[in-house]
């Protein structure tokens, strides 16, 4: 057949949009996208004839794949994941968990008028950022504080308030890009502020600093290093030194603490030799603000948080790039409602410091428990308890070997990046460890089961936890159909 007549076989859009195949899509879609998804294959498919002199036109295959096309199209794109790698704050899978009781709060603003800014008592205008600031005040023993949309805005705002068209001294060692793709230097050209590096990668004195002083500086910034960790011949300043070479010469103090920590290592049952330092010790060390993520090891929602000086928190509230950068009122709710938790000491309730802190023998148990079920139910499975690798995530303590336990489970015929594939491809994709031929469910990450679903099912024995559940019965329907 010559390349017209094979053309001519492709029937046109009005016969296609009239076919029985299309079932409820055109509803369901709407026919504006039912009309471009088809659009797309027809051009696909004269492409296809046109370039290739053996390709003909095939209805079946033609409506098949528009069928694909339309079911994923009519599947909500952003979806809850399981989450089996053991990494707490997992930055591709959303970070931290929104504790329970904060859901509730963002549904009940979300969903209602509310005070955000109006001031109730006085009848008039308020400020949004009122709802917070004390709380997070008294939680970092800050004079005042500011919360915008995230902690690259937050640096991104000091900066160009405090230091735009001046210079600001950075140690080479601290200027790391940082997982999805925050570099100081941009955001520091962005702001206007000249960025003066000193010392070197691995070393950098007080003297340093000192000789890149000029009369043009107006601010020496400290900057978590996150994941970034050089081991060896290393040497920076203590806090309390730079903050005093900083105020003798009449500059600002800053520091980027990155992951935003409340609470001191014992409470995360972390070892005391983490890098990790709280907020209110940084400002008790000396530096006169600091920038942190709500979504990191704070366990909120996503925002920025700069908590210090009033003096400079007052500059900072004026300057128009925090309209810009302003919180929406779910998020505040949320973040509100996290504080709170932590001014009660409620650690527990708030998903990223529960998982973290979770006790080693609790997690034995979880995982003890998951392997029981999963050997009664797979076929042609090996399953073991194993002792596992997680990691806090978030770019916070890198240097910690957070110890935990899992359930590693060997196919006889599929190998590990088969299954993983497979587990991913789920209504609730599912992603898991996996080590040469076996996959690794890290038990940390999953959600444990709730307090009613432990007493109504104890008297059966173990109890698994809704993502247990999903995850046990898609691996009975991989393994055991094999
Ligand atoms: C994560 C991180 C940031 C970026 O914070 P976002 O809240 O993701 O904008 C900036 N600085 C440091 C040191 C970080 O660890």
């Amino acid at each position: 057949m010559d390349t017209v007549q094979r053309l001519r076989a492709i029937p046109g859009m009005d016969i296609i949009l009239n076919s029985d195949w299309l079932g409820s899509y055109l509803e369901k879609l709407g026919r504006m996208r039912v009309k471009r998804i088809i659009n797309k294959k027809l051009s696909q498919t004269r492409k296809n004839i046109l370039e290739n002199e053996e390709a003909e036109f095939n209805y079946d295959e033609f409506r098949d794949s528009c069928m694909l096309a339309f079911a994923s199209a009519s599947r909500s794109s952003l979806t809850r994941v399981i989450n089996a790698t053991g990494v707490v704050i997992h930055t591709n899978l959303g970070r931290s968990l929104i504790a329970e009781g904060a859901i509730k709060s963002m549904n009940e603003i979300a969903g209602h008028y509310s005070n955000l800014e109006y001031d109730l008592k006085a009848g008039g205008r308020g400020q949004r950022n009122s709802h917070v600031e004390d709380l997070l005040c008294s939680l970092t023993g800050a004079e005042a504080s500011l919360v915008v949309n995230n902690n690259a805005g937050a640096v991104l705002l000091a900066l160009s308030a405090l230091a735009k068209d001046s210079e600001v001294v950075v140690s080479r060692g601290e200027l790391v890009e940082i997982g999805g793709s925050f570099r100081i230097p941009d955001i520091m050209e962005l702001s206007g502020a000249k960025l003066i590096e000193t010392g070197t990668t691995n070393r950098t004195h007080l003297y340093d600093y000192e000789r890149a002083i000029t009369e043009r500086t107006s601010m020496l910034l400290k900057i978590h290093p996150s994941n970034f960790r050089i081991e060896g011949f290393t040497a920076s300043p203590e806090r309390k030194d730079l903050a005093k070479l900083a105020h003798k010469n009449n500059l600002i103090f800053m520091e980027d603490a990155g992951s935003g920590l409340l609470v001191n290592n014992e409470v995360l049952n972390l070892p005391a030799n983490s890098n990790e330092i709280t907020i209110k010790a940084c400002l008790e060390a000396g530096a006169d603000l600091v920038t942190f993520s709500g979504d990191k090891i704070l366990g909120g929602p996503q925002i920025g948080g700069i908590a210090g000086k009033k003096i400079l928190l007052d500059k900072i509230k004026k300057y128009p790039l925090a309209r810009a950068l302003r919180v929406d009122k779910v998020t505040l709710a949320a973040f509100e409602a996290t504080l709170r938790l932590y001014a009660g000491e409620a650690y527990d309730e708030i998903p990223t410091l529960r998982m973290i802190r979770c006790p080693l023998e609790d997690l034995k148990t979880r995982a003890e428990n998951l392997a029981n079920i999963l050997a009664e139910k797979l076929k042609d499975s090996e399953i073991k308890v194993i002792k596992v690798q997680d990691a806090v995530g978030g770019g916070s303590c890198p240097e910690i070997e957070l110890e935990g336990y899992g359930v590693s489970i060997k196919h006889k015929n599929f190998g590990a990046g088969y299954i993983q594939k497979l587990l991913r491809n789920f209504e609730i994709p599912v992603l898991c460890g996996a080590r040469e031929d076996e996959i690794i469910i890290h038990v940390r990450t999953l959600l444990p089961p709730l307090k009613r679903e432990v007493a109504e099912r104890s008297e059966a024995g173990g109890v698994a936890s809704q993502d247990e559940e999903i995850l046990i019965k898609y691996l009975e329907g991989i393994l055991n159909n094999a």
